[in-house]
């Protein structure tokens, strides 16, 4: 397959074939993501598409995944989407499921009756990058959603039976704003009832508005071992009601965790305070590149 610019897809993903049905990001706005920067957004045409998906049949005998790219493909308009996913189900009939990263606005500009639609025509889960569960913290990197929007977004999708999973940056809140992000996004991962949680760590990328801060001391972030503070008080606000797969596995992490919530809560948080005192448990400063 031969792409346009830079692709990014959830590590879960990394066996699914991707298509490009959107380029870019359509808010391409947060302050610390370099992922489209300097990119324009556009939406792609339904022939460009199909073509895509034309060559894949011909490249792939057996996909069983497909995931739709690039950053939130599910700004399109439902009756664009939709004809997408019935082409990538009759084309590929074998495919279980096809994935997007989608932000909460996305969602919340569909209603329930376009959702299931696109449930019955494959889309099997959707990607949402939250962050954090503070609004103050969504405020200063730009985000333009509130908390609210994240836990309603997610709570829509996972009743109408399309399961969530959620991303949030350890170290986004900075020193300053440590004790709320920790608290927040515990008790937002506690109340949206996701499927599945993904905590990555703060990676400050050059030429990002964030870095800009960081290099102009308006910005202090956090050494390991507060991360491991954060966590530790993430995974005690996140008192679930139902069972959410948790990963912390991201390249970002230096401590790797797995497991479910609310089942694996207090192994989890032993794993935290282990690795507070010996951090033979953490993965090397090298692994994340800093
Ligand atoms: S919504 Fe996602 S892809 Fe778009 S700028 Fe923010 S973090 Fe980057």
């Amino acid at each position: 397959m031969k792409y346009q610019g830079a692709v990014y897809r959830p590590p879960s993903e990394a066996r699914s074939l991707i298509i490009q049905v959107t380029l870019g990001c359509s808010h391409n706005g947060c302050s610390f993501c370099p992922m489209y920067a300097g990119e324009g957004f556009k939406t792609r045409g339904f022939d460009e598409v199909m073509a895509d998906l034309k060559k894949a049949r011909v490249e792939y005998p057996h996909v069983r995944r497909i995931f739709f790219a690039d950053g939130d493909a599910l700004c399109m308009k439902t009756e664009k989407f939709l004809p997408l996913l019935e082409a990538a189900k009759a084309i590929f009939p074998e495919c279980e499921r096809v994935s997007v990263y989608a932000r909460a606005e996305n969602l919340l500009s569909k209603t329930d009756e376009e959702l299931k639609m696109l449930k019955d025509a494959g889309l099997g889960i959707v990607y949402i990058g939250a962050e954090s569960g503070s609004g103050e913290v969504l405020r200063r990197v730009n985000k333009r959603e509130t908390p609210e929007d994240i836990i309603l977004a997610v709570k829509r999708a996972e009743a109408l039976g399309i399961p969530a999973s959620v991303t949030f940056i350890s170290g986004l809140g900075g020193k300053e704003l440590m004790r709320e992000h920790a608290e927040e996004t515990g008790r937002m991962i506690a109340e949206m009832g996701a499927s599945y949680v993904g905590l990555l760590t703060l990676m400050i990328s050059p030429g990002t508005p964030l870095s800009i801060d960081l290099a102009e001391g308006r910005f202090q972030p956090l050494s390991t071992h507060e991360v491991l503070d954060e966590l530790e008080t993430i995974l005690k606000y996140a008192d679930c009601k139902k069972d959410c797969v948790l990963r912390s596995n991201h390249n970002s992490n230096r401590l790797v965790l797995a497991g479910t919530l609310p089942h694996d809560r207090e192994r989890l948080l032993a794993q935290v305070r282990q690795a507070r005192v010996d951090e033979s448990r953490l993965r090397p400063r090298g692994f994340r590149g800093y």
